[in-house]
Parts: C-alpha cells; sequence; structure tokens
C-alpha cells in the first residue's frame, strides 16, 4: 500500500512554528517515500472554520515551499459522514447514550497499544481510559471522532504530530478499529520544540508564529530548512542545504525522542547563509519589499547604485530587515545620525576630528577607487600610531552614519568624491 500521510492542523489564527515542523515532516516523508501529501483542516469547532484563520495556514505553508497533492479539506464539510459513523458505532452496540452525548465503550480489560516510529512501543490499560464522548449533546461530533473517520476514509497510512496527542491515540485507535479500519496508522510522534533552558515554546513568552520570522527578515529557505532539523539530522552532519537533499537523506526513523531546541541564534545563521546562497538577482528582488518601506525619500533610491552594493550587503547581513539600515546612507541627503556610533567613534575613539582632517586633505586629490582610499586611511592610522580600524572608525561614522555596515572603501567609491568630502567636513563641524 503505498504511504498516504497528511497534515491535520486546527486553524488558530497562526502557523505555529511547532505546527510547521509538524507539517515539513510530513511532507518530507511523503517526498522521501514517493507518497502523497494530504492537506486536513481541521475546523469542527464553528470559531476555526473562519476562512482568514485557513487563509493564514494555506499562505504560510505555501511561503515555507510545502505544497500538498489533496487537500485542503475541511472537517467541517463532512458533519454527514460523521454523523454517520456515530450511528453505525450505535448500531454496533460500541456506543451508548449518555446524557444527551454519545460515549464510545472502551472495554474494560485489554490494553490497547501501537509501535511508534519514533518512541517505540506505547501501550495504555484499557481500565485507565474512559467512556469518552464521542458526539456532544448540540449534536456536534468531538476531535476523536472525526480524526478517526477521516483518516479511514482519506486511505490515510501514516499520522506524523506533535507528542501531545499521544495521549489521544489508544481513543482514536480504538473507535478506528470499532469502524473497520483496513489496518492501524502508523504513528510517528515527533518531540516537543523547547527553547534554549528547555522550556516549552510559549506564545506567552515566545515569537512562535512563523509569519513573525518572515517578518523580521527571514526567508523561506532559512526557515523550512532550519525547521527540517529540528529532532532530524542528516547523517553526514550538514544541516545547511537545499530542501531536495533533505528529503533524499531522511528517514523517519531517525527522528530523535530529545526533545529539540529552538534556538533563534542557530536559525539566524541559516538564515545568513541563505542570503548568502541566493543568486544576487534574487537577493534584490527579496530586498524590495524591505526597502520600499525604508526611511528615505521614495525618489531617492537608485536601483542600479542599490544593485552596485547589494553584493558585499548580502556577503553580511543576517536578516532582511537589516538592509535598509546598510545601505540608507546612499539614499539619504545626509550621513544618517545613530548616537551610539556617533559616541564611539566620534568621542571616545582616539583622534577623530585630526582623523577627519586627515581624511579630508588626502581624499580631495586622490584617485577615487576603494584600494586607493583604503590606502590613505591605513597611511593616516600608521601616521598617528592607530590601528586602522580607529583610523577608519571615523570616517565611517561621518559618512555611512554608522558603526557596522558595508565595507568602508567601497562605499565611498560609491559615495563619490564630493559627497564624501561634504559629510567629512559636516561631521567636522558637529565635532
Ligand atoms: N488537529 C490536531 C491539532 O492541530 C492534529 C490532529 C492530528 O495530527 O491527528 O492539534
Amino acid at each position: 500500500m503505498s504511504t498516504r500521510v497528511r497534515f491535520a492542523p486546527s486553524p488558530t489564527g497562526f502557523l505555529h512554528v511547532g505546527s510547521a515542523r509538524t507539517a515539513l515532516f510530513n511532507w518530507i516523508h511523503a517526498r522521501a517515500v514517493g507518497g502523497a501529501f494530504v492537506l486536513r483542516i481541521e475546523d469542527t469547532d464553528a470559531e476555526r472554520s473562519r476562512q482568514e484563520l485557513i487563509d493564514d495556514i494555506l499562505r504560510t505553508l505555501e511561503w515555507l515551499g510545502i505544497d500538498w497533492d489533496e487537500g485542503p479539506y475541511r472537517q467541517s464539510e463532512r458533519r454527514d459522514r460523521h454523523a454517520e459513523a456515530v450511528e453505525q458505532l450505535l448500531a454496533a452496540d460500541v456506543a451508548y447514550h449518555d446524557e444527551g452525548a454519545v460515549r464510545f465503550r472502551v472495554p474494560d480489560e485489554g490494553v490497547t497499544g501501537w509501535d511508534d516510529v519514533v518512541r517505540g512501543p506505547i501501550e495504555f490499560e484499557n481500565s485507565n481510559l474512559e467512556d469518552f464522548v464521542i458526539r456532544r449533546s448540540d449534536g456536534s461530533v468531538t476531535f476523536l471522532l472525526a480524526n478517526a473517520v477521516d483518516d479511514i476514509d482519506m486511505g490515510i497510512t501514516t499520522a506524523i504530530r506533535g507528542e501531545d496527542l499521544i495521549n489521544t491515540v489508544p481513543k482514536v485507535l480504538l473507535l478506528m478499529r470499532a469502524l473497520g479500519a483496513p489496518g492501524d496508522l502508523t504513528y510517528a510522534h515527533l518531540p516537543l520544540l523547547v527553547d534554549h533552558q528547555r522550556k516549552k515554546l510559549s506564545k506567552r513568552r515566545h515569537e512562535v508564529a512563523v509569519e513573525d520570522y518572515r517578518a523580521k527578515g527571514f526567508v523561506a529557505e532559512a526557515v523550512a530548512n532550519y525547521l527540517g532539523t529540528l529532532g532530524w539530522g542528516p547523517p553526514d552532519g550538514v544541516e545547511v542545504r537545499p530542501m531536495s537533499e533533505i528529503v533524499e537523506r531522511f528517514r523517519l526513523e531517525d527522528v530523535t525522542k530529545a526533545s529539540a531546541a529552538f534556538d533563534l541564534k542557530k536559525l539566524t545563521h541559516f538564515n545568513a547563509d541563505w542570503i548568502r546562497m541566493l543568486p544576487t538577482d534574487e537577493f534584490i528582488a527579496r530586498c524590495e519589499p524591505w526597502l520600499a518601506e525604508a526611511p528615505w525619500p521614495a525618489e531617492h533610491f537608485d536601483a542600479a547604485r542599490f544593485a552596485t552594493i547589494a553584493p558585499l550587503v548580502q556577503e553580511r547581513v543576517r536578516t532582511l530587515a537589516e538592509v535598509p539600515n546598510w545601505v540608507d546612507w546612499l539614499f539619504l541627503a545626509d550621513a544618517p545620525h545613530d548616537e551610539s556610533s556617533w559616541e564611539k567613534a566620534m568621542v571616545k575613539g582616539p583622534d577623530a576630528g585630526d582623523i577627519l582632517d586627515d581624511a579630508h586633505a588626502a581624499f580631495a586629490d586622490c584617485t577615487w577607487d576603494a584600494e586607493t582610499l583604503g590606502g590613505v586611511i591605513t597611511d593616516i592610522g600608521t601616521k598617528r600610531e592607530l590601528k586602522t580600524k580607529f583610523a577608519q572608525a571615523p570616517v565611517r561614522v561621518a559618512c555611512l552614519g554608522r558603526s557596522v555596515g558595508p565595507p568602508l572603501f567601497e562605499s565611498l567609491e560609491l559615495l563619490g568624491r564630493e559627497e564624501t568630502l561634504r559629510r567629512i567636513e559636516a561631521a567636522r563641524q558637529r565635532l
């Protein structure tokens, strides 16, 4: 029988990184074994069936590069089928009416268990399971019933999901068997995501929506790649790599039981790597929305000048959100003012005024290319017995505004002699 996996989110208004990881592992497994990936929205709660909540999920999956072969099915559209299944269970006398609700009759003896791909054999004593509700007194069916019926009807073979759902499995298994499922599903329960202090990721303490990371300038490739390493690692240890290579190496049996730490620093490294790996054209295209909201007057933006500096920026930024601050000096009328950079370079740094004067004098008639400009600053440093970085700092802050940014001399070459001199004078006066 060919593998059919499903991702079955209950819409909550955003896609939690843990959920996204579940979606991704299902998708990777389906692709790895040549199976089908089915998307099913578990929206039996009226509250959860609002279209915009569902659209949030679809949009985020698409952004991550997760495509589905079937669906999205909506559980809320299958009410008749669920009602029918309840009747079937009542007719077989494995379910009964109880104060308006319908409950499933759990056997008093024996155990219900399965061999979890990640966690190994798990068993529950039936005597510890209560007769659980499958249809509430208001006529709505519960998650357990809908989940079991849909997995049967959709021919699902494999469920990869968060370990918080382990307790639901015995009940769903009992239901599926009673409904005449052709066999048990293969279950794989993924380890929880925790933070660096091993605390569960929570909405209150952490940024948990995939969208939050997108909004902070993370690229989809990096987020998907990083999520793919949470609980699984490739045998050769190379973690940053295209999804196709992860699919080639992934084996569900290799997923670890230990909780996986969601580490923002590591994600940021992945992001910087992925930004560097983009073709420069693509990097430029991805910067567009960020540049559109940047602090300079729109008419001052010059795409050709940005394209010239882009490769230098691409090499060094960690997120797309950093890009505007790396290039604003090129499109603002004056160098931006950053108080802490100014303090550091101009006030606390050695000889700032003298360095600016020397640079101004030498820049006035030297050849205008990065190499010459670099030589000029090195000479100023040598003359004043300062490390080159101290000689650079006042010039950088005078012209580019910040201590952190693209390489100074290439930047000055692009800024041009006239504007460089003007900015050095302005800084000199301010000092
Ligand atoms: N709808 C469930 C949830 O979002 C997941 C169900 C499943 O994977 O079986 O928690």
